[in-house]
């Protein structure tokens, strides 16, 4: 049987770090880290987003506003905002939820957001210098994956990683993530997505293998190699009649059937989920370091 790596757990701790470097913050009579988000329109699963990230940054004693817009905004007004909260010494980092209403272009909109305040690490100059190696903001999701492998001592160097998706939230940067030449990464990686013919000649030889595709249980027992470590990213929406809600969430790996085979795995709900949120504020802290610095 496979260990559990625990999402939740480890995502704790991080909270738990970053609440003792607030408490050192405000014992030294220094202002405190700053995150606030810019939600447009009313979408019930970007509110349930917003206020989870909101909850969190409440928990470590950081700074946190929600800056709920009409739908009906411009995409100048939008962007005017930005430049305000860029401008805005109380806020270090800056997250606008998507999806943004028809209408406004969210290339645009990121564009607009301060570098140096993209916790979201979606900025175009985030990316580069992700790609190119240098000190950047990490992409939530892919930062947590790394996150938990190194604190779960899981070897990545040398090591094969095969990962499903190249999203540009998840697939890619997790590419970039895992090929630098550095302690918890130096791996040799593949990236596959739709056009692969025989997608199980690749996961096959995954010692690390990262779904993120959105579609559940994907992943199945006969598409692992015996005791691979395999990262589930996917969160899906299935119907559950037992349940209240009459859903459940899933993830893109058939958990019974690979949890057999494989080392270690991250379960749907409870691995890389609560990991995101955590290294949000990771970032939202580091942004509040480089800014304060001098
Ligand atoms: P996405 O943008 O829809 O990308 C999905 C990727 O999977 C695409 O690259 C697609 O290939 C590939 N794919 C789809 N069907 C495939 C197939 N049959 N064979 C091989 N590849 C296939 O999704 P995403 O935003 O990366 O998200 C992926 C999943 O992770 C979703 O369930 C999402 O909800 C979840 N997610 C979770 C978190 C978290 O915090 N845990 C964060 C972000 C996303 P093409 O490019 O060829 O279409």
């Amino acid at each position: 049987m496979a260990i559990l790596i625990d999402g939740k757990k480890v995502a704790e701790e991080i909270k738990l770090e970053l609440s003792l470097k607030v408490s050192d913050l405000k014992a030294n009579g220094k202002t405190l880290p700053g995150l606030v988000a810019i939600l447009v329109g009313d979408d019930p699963a970007s509110h349930v987003y917003v206020n989870s990230k909101s909850k969190a940054c409440a928990q470590v004693g950081f700074i946190s506003k929600i800056e709920n817009l009409d739908d009906r905004i411009s995409e100048e007004a939008l962007i005017d905002r930005i430049k305000y909260y860029n401008d805005h010494n109380d806020y270090h980092g800056i997250l606008v939820q998507f999806p943004l209403p028809n209408g406004i272009n969210e290339k645009n909109v990121i564009e607009a957001i301060d570098k140096k305040k993209d916790v979201d690490g979606f900025h175009p100059e985030s990316v580069g210098n992700l790609v190119i190696g240098n000190d950047s903001f990490f992409p939530c999701t892919p930062y947590g994956i790394v996150e938990l492998l190194l604190r779960y001592k899981i070897e990545t160097e040398g090591k094969h990683v095969v990962i499903v998706g190249r999203s540009n939230i998840v697939g890619k940067p997790i590419a970039n993530l895992l090929l630098q030449k550095r302690k918890g990464a130096n791996a040799i990686v593949t990236i596959c997505h739709s056009a692969a013919d025989d997608l199980t000649k690749y996961t096959l030889q995954a010692d690390i293998l990262i779904a993120a595709i959105g579609k559940p249980n994907f992943i199945r027992g006969n598409m692992v190699k015996e005791n691979a470590v395999v990262i589930d990213v996917g969160i899906n929406r299935v119907e559950d009649k037992n349940s209240k809600k009459g859903y459940k969430i899933i993830g893109d790996v058939n958990f019974d059937e690979v949890e057999k085979k494989c080392s270690y795995i991250t379960p749907v709900p409870g691995g890389v989920g609560p990991m995101t949120i955590a290294m949000l504020l990771e970032n939202t802290y580091k942004a509040y370091i480089n800014l304060t610095k001098n």
